[in-house]
């Protein structure tokens, strides 16, 4: 038997290389100075798909991304590296969604996908930094979650159970679980194997219509219509039959008022010796300002 996969992977603006200019005047992401990437723990989900694919032959990865047009760019990458078709999620009703939002909206294009055995997805985007859109969507699907995967260690297709080690405070532990379900992969997993360079020769011209310009409309209809895969088929809000009440700002009952970029300055560290002295004057002090104890 085969298993329907489906990955759901976050463009997000490179925070870990934040410059002087990341932030605009209003205090939000200057998302056009960061250069965007692959969410870095969607990567150590899609090689845990890949890995189920390599051992259930037959199986499929669909991979779903939210968020502007150009995002189509990873579903391009997820590609290159062996997924086998995906989905840009993307609508001006559906700026500005918080979690509750994103979550919603995300679910809808799952059931549209439909026919899930399993739903992959990394522990954290680097930008919201939440880890809250893997539960809520098990939530709102009615399935089973287990979070901070490490490895999925083996899966009974007939008794429809996956055995996942997984990250816990000091520790790991192993779980067992029905399928359906979703699982958020943890950056300890196992790094996503490279692109492949026939995939990519094959794919690299591949988008989702917002990308193309007018103009090339025909163009784009007679390349399609000889090599469908040149397609990356793109849902708006109506495509997913999304409750216009539950998506982006309307959707959002969190609004994320500023980001500040926090520069410590050197006045405010202090080096230490491993003496005792400073290391008793250390704790005496963090248990004076209750940060231990
Ligand atoms: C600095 C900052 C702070 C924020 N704080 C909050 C907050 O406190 N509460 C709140 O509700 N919203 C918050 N948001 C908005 C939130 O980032 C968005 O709702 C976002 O779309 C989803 O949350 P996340 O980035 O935290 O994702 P996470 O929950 O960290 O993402 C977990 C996984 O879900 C999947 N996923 C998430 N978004 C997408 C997507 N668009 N497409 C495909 N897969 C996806 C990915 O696999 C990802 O690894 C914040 C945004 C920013 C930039």
């Amino acid at each position: 038997m085969s298993l329907k996969i489906v990955v759901l992977a976050k463009q997000v603006p490179d925070t870990r290389n934040v410059g002087p200019d990341a932030m605009t005047e209003q205090g939000t992401i200057n998302r056009a100075a960061l250069p965007a990437v692959f969410n870095p723990e969607d990567l150590n989900a899609l090689e845990q798909a890949l890995r189920l694919k390599d051992q259930f032959p037959g199986s499929t990865i669909s991979v779903v991304t939210m968020g502007l047009p150009k995002s189509a760019e990873v579903i391009r990458e997820a590609l290159y590296r062996g997924a086998d078709e995906g989905f840009v999620v993307t609508d001006r009703v559906l700026g500005g969604a918080d979690t509750l939002a994103t979550s919603y909206t995300l679910a809808q294009a799952i059931k549209k996908v439909g026919n899930y055995d399993i739903i992959l997805c990394g522990r954290q985007a680097i930008d919201g930094d939440t880890a809250q859109v893997g539960p809520q969507i098990a939530q709102k699907l009615g399935l089973t979650q287990v979070t901070y995967a490490e490895e999925i260690l083996s899966l009974d297709e007939s008794a429809r159970k996956v055995v996942i080690r997984r990250l816990i405070d000091g520790g790991v532990e192993t779980v067992e679980a029905p399928l359906p379900l979703v699982v958020t992969v943890n950056g300890s997993a196992a790094p996503c194997r490279p692109r492949n360079a026939k995939r990519v020769m094959k794919y690299k011209k591949a988008t989702a219509v917002a990308e193309r310009a007018p103009e090339q409309a025909e163009a784009y209809a007679a390349l399609i219509a000889v090599k469908p895969f040149m397609d990356i088929p793109q849902w708006g809000a109506a495509d997913i039959e999304a409750d216009p009440n539950q998506i982006g700002k309307a959707g959002s009952p969190t609004n994320v008022k500023a980001v500040k970029n926090i520069v410590f300055k050197a006045k405010e560290s202090r080096t230490l010796t491993a003496s005792d002295a400073d290391v008793e004057g250390l704790i005496k002090e963090l248990l004076e300002e209750k940060i231990i104890g």
